[in-house]
């Protein structure tokens, strides 16, 4: 891996600068909000890598960690769910009834007013119609979005 695919990021996901040889990498608090700036993944530790390393003029984040596939603190939740639904289309296992109910599925679990016990019941049932494939990513995103309460009642850790 070359230093210069590695990002320092802050908390709120602005990009700090796009190569490890350049001293703002090292930089503690970001320029523009003040919030700490990270170069590794706060769960794994792996390095943070430039999503679009073939870009000059680049300031893309990236959104999702290479070593664990957790998302990030600035991780957009759309981004997360987008990263699901996609998965979902691609999987060669599932046909397209499948398909559409496992997104109803999930569409439904976005709307507002759901309590803990009606979310956990909707991811319950994704968790039954996905492959263990997608259920593994998805596992670290729900930890991100979901509350504590419908962890629990998913049996996710906190
Ligand atoms: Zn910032
Ligand atoms: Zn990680």
């Amino acid at each position: 891996m070359s230093p210069a695919s590695r990002v320092a990021v802050c908390r709120t996901g602005h990009l700090v600068t796009r190569s490890a040889s350049d001293a703002r990498y090292n930089t503690s608090f970001c320029l523009n909000c003040g919030t700490e700036v990270i170069r590794a993944c706060p769960a794994c530790g792996a390095p943070l890598l430039d999503p679009t390393p073939h870009l000059a003029l680049s300031r893309n984040v990236p959104n999702f960690c290479h070593g664990c596939g957790r998302p990030f603190p600035w991780t957009r939740e759309d981004a997360m769910i987008g990263k699901i639904l996609e998965a979902i289309d691609n999987d060669p296992s599932l046909d397209d009834g499948q398909r559409l109910e496992l997104k109803e599925q999930i569409r439904n679990s976005r709307e507002e007013g759901l309590d803990a016990n009606q979310q956990a019941s909707l991811w319950k049932k994704v968790k039954e119609g996905v492959p263990q494939r997608i259920w593994d990513f998805t596992v670290p995103i729900l930890q991100a979005i979901l509350t504590a309460e419908a962890k629990k009642r998913l049996g996710l850790p906190p």
